[in-house]
């Protein structure tokens, strides 16, 4: 009787011949090999370091008058799992959106410029994945305008990406120091510039990494000529991404290394972005390893530089927030 039924099936009959069975293990092996290649992508492997020396401490001869501030204007939300390797898909981080201001005698400047007045139109020309959860708080210019008579007399962005310059629509005609490679990629209108490409009015004045070799990085340019506030290349994150050292009349010394890592753990782990994030934004990750290691020593060999991740708000806990000052 099954033979009768079965020899009247031609799909059973075909089962038969075949079993369905190894059609579906043959595709759900590279299927699941996959999936656990993608899981592991996220898991806590600790990012391979090279060992770097990074010199003498450059000497730096800050006027006493010289000071920072925090200036935080809001935060987007971001899984840990997402923001470095090893990171819970449950815990969620604010990523701080700020600037810093540097007051110096020969002219102030920002140090980003977090959140503008129009952040939510400009948020409207990002894919709509990039579009997280975020927080508004006030923008730079409305906090400066509230504040003592500060003058911002230029502007560095760590990079060119939409939370580093959304503020900087805020501030027309302030010059926006970009090197070469800034001006290359801000000029390809490449992914990742469509907000800064959709300001009206930026007056760039371009710079050149004109100085020598700064903790481990092969060149520099001095703001000041001070040694104050130096910038070195740091590529990876984006073709312009830069560091900028700011070194205070009490000996304490800052990195404010940008997106070189979202959060602390990037360099204390140190743990890389998961793969996801770095193939979207479409990083070098062995730039990005070669800084990490460059700020790792500098800030172990050098215990008063403190790194600042431009995301993280734990970075920024010993910067006093405007109006005060750290010096
Ligand atoms: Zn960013």
């Amino acid at each position: 009787m099954a033979q009768a039924i079965e020899g009247g099936n031609p799909l059973l009959a075909r089962m038969r011949r075949r079993p369905i069975n190894s059609t579906l293990i043959g595709l759900a092996i590279p299927l699941l090999g996959a999936l656990l290649w993608f899981a592991w992508t996220f898991a806590p492997v600790r990012l391979d370091v090279p060992q770097v020396d990074v010199g003498a401490l450059p000497p730096a001869t800050p006027p006493a008058a010289m000071s920072i501030s925090a200036m935080p204007t809001g935060t987007y939300e971001t899984p840990a799992a997402l923001a470095f390797r090893g990171g819970s898909w449950s815990e969620k981080r604010a990523f701080a959106a700020s600037g810093v201001l540097v007051r110096h005698p020969k002219g102030n400047l920002l140090i980003d410029t977090g959140f503008g007045r129009n952040v939510e139109q400009q948020l409207k020309l990002l894919p709509s994945l990039q579009q997280s959860p975020h927080h508004l708080g006030t923008p730079i210019i409305d906090q400066l305008a509230r504040g003592p008579a500060d003058t911002i007399t230029a502007i560095i962005p760590t990079h060119a990406h939409w939370d580093h310059i959304s503020g900087m629509d805020d501030f027309h005609g302030i010059p926006v120091l970009v090197d070469d490679a800034g001006q290359r990629f801000i000029g390809s209108h490449g992914e990742g510039t469509e907000v800064l490409n959709s300001f009206h009015e930026v007056t760039y004045q371009a710079y050149h990494f004109d100085g020598g070799p700064y903790l481990g990085f092969p060149s520099s340019h001095d703001v000041y000529g001070d040694g104050s506030v130096v910038i070195v290349p740091a590529p990876g994150h984006t073709p312009d991404s830069v560091v900028v050292f700011v070194n205070l009349p009490s000996g304490k010394r800052y990195a404010f290394v940008g997106d070189l890592v979202w959060q602390m753990e990037g360099l204390t782990r140190p743990a890389e972005k998961p793969w996801m994030m770095r193939f979207l934004i479409g990083e070098d990750r062995s730039e990005i390893q070669t800084a990490i290691a460059r700020i790792r020593a500098a800030t172990t060999r050098y215990p008063e530089i403190t790194a600042v991740p431009a995301h993280d708000g734990r970075a920024f806990s010993s910067i006093a927030i405007y109006p005060a000052s750290t010096r």
